[in-house]
Formats: C-alpha cells, sequence, structure tokens
C-alpha cells in the first residue's frame, strides 16, 4: 500500500517506498535490501515541493527522537536523533535554561532537517549551536562524523544539501551555553518583549510573532519562506538605489555582500495578491507562497515563474527557491 508523503504545503503526494528507521544499522539494512533509487530523507515535508502524486524512489525518514546530555562548566551538549520535532527540542533547551535556540522557535520541521538547512530566524542559524553532525554515508556505507567547520555551514546551506542526498543525517550535536545571553538585534525582537529578557520571555515573543506575519501550517498549506533573500555586491545595491532609494538591505554574512529582502522586491512587482489556481501569494508576507485548498504543484510552480520573472524584468535579479522541487 502507498504511504502518504507528509508536506507542509498539504499536497497529495505518496511514495513508491517508504522507510522509517532509527539507526544506522536499521538505515543499511534497508538500503541492502535493493531499495528503489533515488533515495530521499525527509523530515516532515516543511520546506519541499512534490511535483507528481507519486515519488518514484525511496523516502527515509527518521524516528530517532532520543535526546542525550553531558556537562561542562558553563555549556551542555546535547546529542538529538535527527527525528526529533526541532520545537520540541527548542521548548525544550528554554525548560531546561539552555541558552542558544530560542529565537529559533517555532520553525517547523525536524532536528536532522535544521542542520541539513541550516535554517535562521531573528538572526541565528542552527549553525550558531551546532557542535557536530553524526550522518550514514551512502556511498562509503559507513557512519561518519562532521565537525561544524567541516559542515560549510552558509546562508540556508550545508554540505548536507549539496552532495546528492549522500549523507543521512542520523543525530545532531548541540552546544548550548548555561550562561544567559541573548540576540535581540533582529527587527522587532527586543521591542516585543516585556520586561526583562528571559529565555521564555523570547521564545514567547518570537512566537507571537511569527504567528502574526506567517501562515499556521495547520490551517493553510505553504513551505515558509518560498524564495531566498538574494546577496548582492554594493555595486548592485548603489544601481538599484539609483532608482528605488528606499530598497531594504542588510550586511550579508561576508560582510562585504549585501542582503535585499526578497519579499519587498515581489511587493515592488505587483505580486502580492496574484494567484494562479489555488496557489497564492500570502497576503501578510510576499516571500510565501500558500495553497488556498486545492492547489497542484503546477499551480504553485507557475506563481513561483510569474515572479521570478516579474522581480527579474523589473531589478534585473534572479530569485533563487529556497524551497526544494522533488
Ligand atoms: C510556516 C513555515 C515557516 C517556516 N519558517 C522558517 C524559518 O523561519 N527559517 C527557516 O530556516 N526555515 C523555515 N521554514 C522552512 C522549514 O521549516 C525548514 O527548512 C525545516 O528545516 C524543514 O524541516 P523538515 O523536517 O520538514 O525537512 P524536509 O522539508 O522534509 O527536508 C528538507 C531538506 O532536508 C533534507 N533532509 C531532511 N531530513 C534529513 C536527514 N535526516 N538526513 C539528510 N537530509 C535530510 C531533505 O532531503 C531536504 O533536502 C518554514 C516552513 C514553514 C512551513
Amino acid at each position: 500500500m502507498a504511504t502518504f508523503i507528509q508536506n507542509s504545503f498539504g499536497l497529495k503526494v505518496s511514495a513508491g517506498h517508504y522507510v522509517d528507521y532509527s539507526s544506522a544499522e536499521d538505515l543499511r539494512k534497508a538500503l541492502r535490501d535493493s531499495t528503489p533509487k533515488p533515495w530521499l530523507p525527509i523530515g516532515r515535508g516543511s520546506n519541499l515541493l512534490f511535483s507528481g502524486e507519486v515519488f518514484q524512489g525511496t523516502v527515509l525518514h527518521c524516528t530517532d527522537d532520543t535526546v542525550e546530555t553531558s556537562f561542562g562548566s558553563n555549556y551542555v551538549r546535547v546529542r538529538v536523533g535527527a527525528g526529533l520535532r526541532w520545537d520540541a527540542f527548542v521548548e525544550m533547551c528554554v525548560e531546561k535554561g539552555w541558552y542558544g535556540a530560542e529565537n529559533l522557535s517555532l520553525i517547523p520541521g525536524d532536528v536532522g532537517a535544521a542542520a541539513v538547512q541550516n535554517i535562521g530566524a531573528y538572526g541565528i542559524e542552527a549553525a550558531s549551536i551546532i557542535s557536530s553532525v553524526e550522518v550514514y554515508d551512502t556511498f562509503e556505507d559507513c557512519e561518519r562524523v562532521f565537525f561544524a567547520d567541516e559542515c560549510e555551514y552558509a546562508y540556508r546551506s550545508s554540505i548536507f544539501k549539496h552532495c546528492d542526498k549522500r549523507y543521512i543525517v542520523l543525530k545532531v550535536i548541540f552546544k548550548l551555553s548555561l550562561e544567559p545571553h541573548f540576540s535581540l538585534n533582529y527587527g522587532n525582537l527586543e521591542s516585543a518583549l516585556t520586561g526583562e529578557p528571559s529565555l521564555q520571555g523570547v521564545r514567547n515573543a518570537v512566537i507571537a510573532i511569527r504567528r502574526a506575519k506567517l501562515p499556521d501550517p495547520e490551517q493553510i498549506g505553504s513551505a515558509g519562506s518560498f524564495f531566498m533573500n538574494p546577496v548582492v555586491s554594493a555595486e548592485k545595491l548603489a544601481e538599484l538605489q539609483s532608482s528605488y532609494p528606499d530598497i531594504p538591505h542588510y550586511p550579508a554574512a561576508d560582510g562585504i555582500s549585501v542582503k535585499l529582502a526578497a519579499g519587498w522586491l515581489i511587493d515592488r512587482c505587483g505580486c502580492k495578491s496574484m494567484r494562479k489556481g489555488d496557489a497564492a501569494v500570502y497576503e501578510k508576507q510576499a516571500l510565501v507562497l500558500v495553497n488556498q485548498g486545492n492547489a497542484t504543484a503546477s499551480d504553485i510552480l507557475a506563481l513561483a515563474d510569474f515572479i521570478i520573472n516579474s522581480v527579474k524584468d523589473r531589478f534585473g535579479l534572479t530569485l533563487r527557491m529556497e524551497v526544494e522541487v522533488v
């Protein structure tokens, strides 16, 4: 019987073959059984857009949600199974008084995918708290550990994202501080806090801001930001500023380039209320494409194409998708 694949766009997709695993041993056994390729490791499908109704390969899904800890003088190392829901992990950190993950509250998906995607929000990326990642290497048929500096972390990117699905994440090891420190300089986070910052206060503020501007995946299908914010040179910014003096821009991670707000660019192209079938641009955030009910992958991709072409024509910039089409 075909297995339905969970995906936050709410598309009806099933898998030709579906494997739940909780250890390297499970994977080794499953992959030896001439499991049909391609192999697709997934978490909760919150960054995936399935282009067909059946995925003709094998979906690999981690069910390991175990947590182990070891303490240093002012930090804790937490070894977490790739199948733990990300926000359950953040909630646990906040309850235990471990600092570093709170700005990443309420991001959908699992811990394993967070290390693949280098998820980010409110000025923090997962890379800043990841110490190492344990994987199963499907090419060499062995387990392997990547320390953080080997993971090639960048904006929504890592070595695991560009490896042809070679590495399947088994465990992620985080290093969190036991001493209070907060990162509140991003957007309206600080002003959304009531009183002195606390872990629970920051988590509550992040959750409130996110609920106000992002669709609830339980109610409206989406994959969060559909496009990445473009990173451009200072020269390109100057060229754009001559026509659009109010264009929002932020320093990029390399300290040289400039990050632009894709939502603003899309808005300026007049795409905010755009629809193709049941696929629509979310009215509160133009970066997000939503499924208003019965959208197909073709509707969503047609809308995305229209937006990409509009931004290209107007600003000379090519938007890249953050969502992965499979
Ligand atoms: C409403 C909404 C809001 C969002 N907000 C944010 C946000 O603020 N910041 C942000 O960064 N993202 C955000 N996202 C995107 C999404 O939550 C993240 O990309 C998340 O990490 C995806 O997790 P997942 O478990 O659903 O992964 P999936 O979508 O299932 O997979 C994502 C990628 O990871 C790979 N993968 C998954 N598990 C494994 C594994 N065990 N081993 C190897 N590869 C694996 C998949 O092959 C795929 O390439 C949002 C999404 C939604 C729907």
